[in-house]
Parts: structure tokens; C-alpha cells; sequence
């Protein structure tokens, strides 16, 4: 059997291969534990941001995560106490320093940032904890969230830590002294150190990594890991801080956030698309591992990957559009109406969008409907493609169907239920409510389309009047003689419905022909109210009149949408009509055959324009 290899595989196998015999760098000995790894170890895994895990070489050996513990400590801290708390105990700011050095503000004693020592130290005791067990059990448990599994600290290495990291104890003490830590320092910093010593391989970085780059969900588990909210803030001190004092050559070679430690573990993160963990133990002059450096420089070259050189997507967010003219609603109409729907169904525009909804992608929609709007007297907007909408888009949207309101263009936003926070950033730009109500009130674009017809229709002269009691005017009696129409009508049974009632069951034989004098009736396929509505008929058109050529049982339901009139055509009069009156039943029979006719173009039509327009 051939395996076919995935090249993603491929490539991250052949860096292995390349750099494995890259041999400069230390590893690091001021922990003496550290010393002792192996320095030929060397692991690459690449996780997508949705759940798939690529692995080179040693991805599972297990090393200490040491500093690559610090963004995701400080993620806990934003949770636990949010932003503008979290800036009072440490800055943003790359500080130029060594990450061990003891560099605090010269006035206000805060740390530069949080990815140097004392920027880490102050955010560990900032993790809502009543004792050194619940500091450490909470970092923990938030790191199996990331990882998918239970987490544990590697006792040796955090032994040897706390015996020699006196350095980190004076930071704790100089914070202490600054209030920046409202407590104990010694039982903060040994927290920290046992932060340090949490053993985690390759694959579990990666997945860290992918858990950040989808929005904080770990996207094996769809376990949330941070709120939302503070990916961003963990991300941008990656960015600027995450790679010691090398974090400007980084950004400007690789371009993505990256946090690395001193035991040979990095980690990076394409926002929206993957995390790579790379772990080598043989680090530089600056603690960054020579390998992972080199592994993170070739994927970010090779597939085009620095953040600040985004790749331009032309995908549209528009899917298809298209005016009642060349697409019309699947309300079946009087011939005469249905010409009136082509003539000026050019002012009924709906637009399909699709995808996920941003900034840059609303903007290009909105564009496309603001340059028509003028002529339009209704637009729909059909979200059943989109995927996703965020803030800024909702508020684009919101602002554009405003513009359209002002402008006298009836509005509508179909197929939202899966986009549950639409309405309500919808609903917060503006006051009215009624108007929110509108914008809303059709659950599908066929239901607008039609009322969009129908209104259009109202500024029209009348082809059909609203009750049809004249023969003459249906499409079945089209070429029949005045007499034979007289004919027709005395086989014709009047009947009444009110809104609600079934005229048609499905399964049901078919005995009839229904000709709606009046109102408006709907097919559906399944239950009324619950299932599909799949088309209506108004005024003047016939209803049922498959079964009654080919004599299958009914295959939909039919239900009255209003108080509705129908003549019923039993289908034994119209057999009989072969003997009695042959030129009648051939009419007839052609007038049915052109009714299916139409429908059937209209069908190819609309088919048409989904296969231009798509592709
Ligand atoms: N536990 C180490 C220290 O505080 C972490 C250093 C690092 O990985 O940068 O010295």
C-alpha cells in the first residue's frame, strides 16, 4: 500500500533532517537540573488551529517550559483581574534588558513587561490564589486547558530552581518592596519556579500555540482556554517582548508572536491559522534555542508567513446577487403579475453573503449595495453563508442598513440564527426598536423576496385585481371560446378557506384542480409552521395540477395563508370533458403543460444564475 505523505509532514521532516546537525549554542546550566539534558535532543510540532497535529523527531520528550509558561501565566492574570488592573503591576514595554535583570521602573517600581523575570513574578502573584497549592494547582489546571490534559511539574528541575534562584527571590523582594506584590514574596516566587518546571513536550506547545492562534478554544477539546477578549493582549507581548533580547530581530525575520525558555523551548503562533512548538536544548548569547530559531525562520520563509505581510484574499463575501428581475421569489404568480415581478423586479436586490465578516470583508458588501442602493426600493442581505461576524462588521452592517432606511430602501437581514450576537450589536447602534424588529422579521430570503414583490407590486397599476371571479383571466382557460368557458365554469365548485386550514394533505389522492380565486396559499414539505415552505401561489394560478395529470397521490401540503377562495376541477370532469367537448380537455391539457412549462424555465433560470455567478 502507498502512504501518501502530506508535504506539511514532509517539509517540517526535511528542516529535522537540515538542522539536526546544527551543533553551536550552550544549554543552559544556572539550573543545574538543566544541565543535564540531553543537547542533541530535538522535536518540531505544528498544530492547526483546527486540531491537526504535524511531529518531527523527539515531539513528545518532555522538558520544563521554563519562561514559555510566562504569556500564558499572564492570560490566567488578565482573566482573573482583566486589563487595566494588569497594567498597574506590569508594563508593556520590551525593556532592552536581560530577562533576569533586576530592572524595575525608577519611579512607579513596575516591571517593563511581563516577559522578563520580574514582570512574570509580579503577574504569578497576581493569580487569584489563597495559598502557594491554589497559585500553583490553579496555573496548572489552566495549562491542561491549553493542552487538553493534566499537567504536572517535573520535581527535579524545580528543586534544583528553588535551591539556587536567589536572583528571582531579590526581584520577589524588590517588588515587595514597590507594592507591586501585595504579599509574601517567597511563597509567589516559588509558585513562579514551579510555573517553570511544568513538564511539557513539543505537541503540547503546539496545541498551546493553536489554542491562542483559534480565539482561546482548544480546538481538539473545544475546551476555552482564556477569554477571548485577552488573546490579543498575551499575542502583543509575544510580539514585542516574547524572545528575550532578540524579540526586534524576531519579529522582523519571522514576523509572528513567540515566547521561548531557557531549557530550548519555542513557541510561536500564526493568529487565525496555527502554533509550532520546537524544542532543542542548545541555546544563543539571548536564551533562544540555535535550532528552534533556525526550524521557525525556514517555515515563516517557506510558506510566506510574517504577520505584517498578510496574504490578500480575494474571496469575495459576496456569494451571488441577483434582482427579482432575473431571479424572482418561489411565489408562483398570475402570468400578467409575473411580468410585472421581471419588468421592475430590478428594484429588489439581494445580496448572498458568505464567509467570515470583518472589517475588510463587509467593506467590500457594503460598497456593492451603498453603489446600487439609489435605484432599489428594497434590498436583502442573506446571511446563511456567513460563518462568523465580529464586532466591527455588525456595526458596518448595522450602520449600512440605517443609510439604507434613510434612504427610503426597505431592509432586510435573512437567515441570522446562527449568527446569534447579529441582532443584539444591531440592536445596540440603534434606538428603534420597531425598525431593528423589521430589519429581522423575515427568517428566509424567500419570504422577503416575496413581500418585496408584493410591495412592489402595490406602486404598479393592477395586471390581476386582488379577487378573481372572471374565468377568463386564468391561465387555464387561456384559448378557450366564451362558451366553453361557460362550459368550464358549470363543472367548478366554489370553497372557502380560512388561514390555517389544509386544502391540500399530503398522500391524499388527487381529485381535484384548485384555481385560487383569492389570497394566498403555501406548499409544504413537512409539517406547516415547522417544516419547508417550498413555494405559494396567488391569485389567479392553479394549484395541484401534477397529481392531476399523472394521478400520483399529493406529495406536499397545501395550506390556506389567508381567507382564501378556491374553484375546485374534479378530475373526473375533466376526463369526461375528452368525450363530451375534446377541444375543451385539449385546451386545458395544453394550458397545463404551458403552466409546467413556466415553472420549469423559471427552475433553469435560477439555476443559471447560481452556476454563473459561483465558481
Ligand atoms: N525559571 C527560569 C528563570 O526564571 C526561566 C527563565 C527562562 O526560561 O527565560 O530564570
Amino acid at each position: 500500500m502507498t502512504v501518501h505523505r502530506s508535504p506539511v509532514q514532509s517539509f517540517l521532516e526535511s528542516l529535522h533532517a537540515r538542522f539536526a546537525s546544527v551543533r553551536d549554542g550552550e544549554v543552559a546550566a544556572y539550573i543545574p537540573e538543566l544541565a543535564k539534558t540531553d543537547p542533541d535532543l530535538f522535536g518540531i510540532c505544528l498544530a492547526t488551529a483546527d486540531g491537526y497535529l504535524y511531529e518531527a523527531g523527539d515531539s513528545r520528550h518532555l522538558f520544563t517550559v521554563q519562561s514559555i509558561s510566562k504569556p500564558f501565566v499572564y492570560g490566567l492574570a488578565l482573566d482573573d483581574n482583566g486589563v487595566k488592573h494588569m497594567l498597574t503591576k506590569t508594563g508593556v514595554e520590551p525593556s532592552g534588558d536581560a530577562f533576569n535583570a533586576i530592572s524595575l521602573h525608577r519611579v512607579t517600581g513596575r516591571p517593563f513587561n511581563p516577559m522578563i523575570n520580574a514582570g512574570a513574578i509580579a503577574t504569578t502573584g497576581q493569580v487569584r490564589a489563597d495559598s502557594l497549592q491554589h497559585r500553583v494547582a490553579r496555573i496548572l489546571e489552566m495549562f491542561g486547558r491549553y493542552t487538553g490534559h493534566p499537567m504536572r511539574v517535573d520535581p527535579a528541575v524545580y528543586d534544583s530552581e528553588n535551591r539556587t534562584g536567589h536572583r528571582n527571590r531579590a526581584i520577589g523582594h524588590l517588588l515587595r518592596n514597590f507594592d507591586i506584590l501585595d504579599a509574601e514574596p517567597t511563597a509567589i516566587v516559588d509558585a513562579y519556579f514551579q510555573q517553570c518546571a511544568i513538564a511539557v513536550h513539543c505537541a503540547d506547545l503546539a496545541l498551546m500555540g493553536a489554542t491562542l492562534a483559534n480565539q482561546g478554544v482548544n480546538p481538539v477539546t473545544g475546551v476555552r482556554a482564556i477569554e477571548d477578549t485577552h488573546v490579543e493582549n498575551v499575542l502583543s507581548v509575544m510580539a514585542s517582548c516574547g524572545m528575550y533580547d532578540f524579540s526586534g530581530g524576531w519579529i522582523y525575520n519571522v514576523g509572528m508572536p513567540a515566547k521561548s525558555g531557557v531549557s530550548g523551548g519555542v513557541l510561536a503562533v500564526l493568529p487565525g491559522q496555527f502554533g509550532i512548538g520546537v524544542f532543542s536544548p542548545r541555546v544563543d548569547e539571548h536564551g533562544n534555542s540555535v535550532r528552534a530559531l533556525k526550524v521557525c525562520e525556514e517555515v515563516s520563509r517557506a510558506w510566506e508567513l510574517h504577520q505584517f505581510n498578510p496574504p490578500y484574499c480575494p474571496t469575495s463575501s459576496r456569494r451571488l446577487s441577483y434582482s427579482c428581475a432575473e431571479r424572482s421569489s418561489s411565489r408562483i404568480r398570475h402570468p400578467g403579475e409575473l411580468a410585472c415581478v421581471r419588468d421592475h423586479g430590478s428594484r429588489v436586490r439581494v445580496f448572498e453573503i458568505q464567509g467570515n465578516l470583518a472589517f475588510a470583508t463587509t467593506e467590500s458588501i457594503v460598497r456593492d449595495v451603498i453603489a446600487g442602493s439609489g435605484e432599489q426600493r428594497s434590498v436583502i442581505l442573506d446571511f446563511h453563508h456567513v460563518t462568523t461576524v465580529n464586532g466591527a462588521a455588525a456595526r458596518l452592517l448595522a450602520d449600512l442598513a440605517a443609510e439604507l432606511e434613510r434612504r427610503g430602501t426597505a431592509t432586510f437581514f435573512t437567515h441570522t440564527p446562527r449568527l446569534p450576537s447579529l441582532r443584539p450589536q444591531v440592536a445596540a447602534q440603534w434606538t428603534d426598536a420597531a425598525a431593528v424588529e423589521r430589519l429581522f422579521r423575515f427568517p428566509s430570503t424567500d419570504l422577503a423576496m416575496e413581500w418585496c414583490e408584493d410591495d412592489l407590486l402595490e406602486t404598479l397599476p393592477r395586471p390581476v385585481p386582488s379577487r378573481l371571479d372572471d374565468l377568463r383571466t386564468f391561465e387555464i382557460a387561456a384559448g378557450l371560446t366564451s362558451e366553453e368557458i361557460e362550459v368550464l365554469a358549470q363543472l367548478l365548485d366554489r370553497q372557502r378557506y380560512s388561514p390555517g386550514e389544509f386544502i391540500i394533505r399530503r398522500d391524499d389522492e388527487a381529485t381535484n384542480l384548485f384555481l385560487v380565486m383569492s389570497g394566498v396559499v403555501g406548499v409544504w414539505l413537512g409539517e406547516p409552521g415547522t417544516g419547508s415552505r417550498v413555494a405559494s401561489f396567488s391569485v389567479g394560478t392553479m394549484v395541484g395540477e401534477l397529481a392531476f395529470l399523472d394521478g400520483a397521490r399529493r406529495s406536499a401540503h397545501v395550506v390556506a395563508e389567508c381567507d382564501v377562495e378556491c374553484s375546485l376541477f374534479d378530475v373526473d370532469d375533466f376526463l369526461r370533458l375528452q368525450e363530451s367537448h375534446p377541444r375543451i380537455h385539449a385546451t386545458i391539457l395544453r394550458n397545463l403543460a404551458v403552466s409546467l412549462a413556466t415553472k420549469l424555465r423559471k427552475v433553469n433560470r435560477d439555476v443559471s444564475i447560481l452556476s454563473t455567478q459561483r465558481g
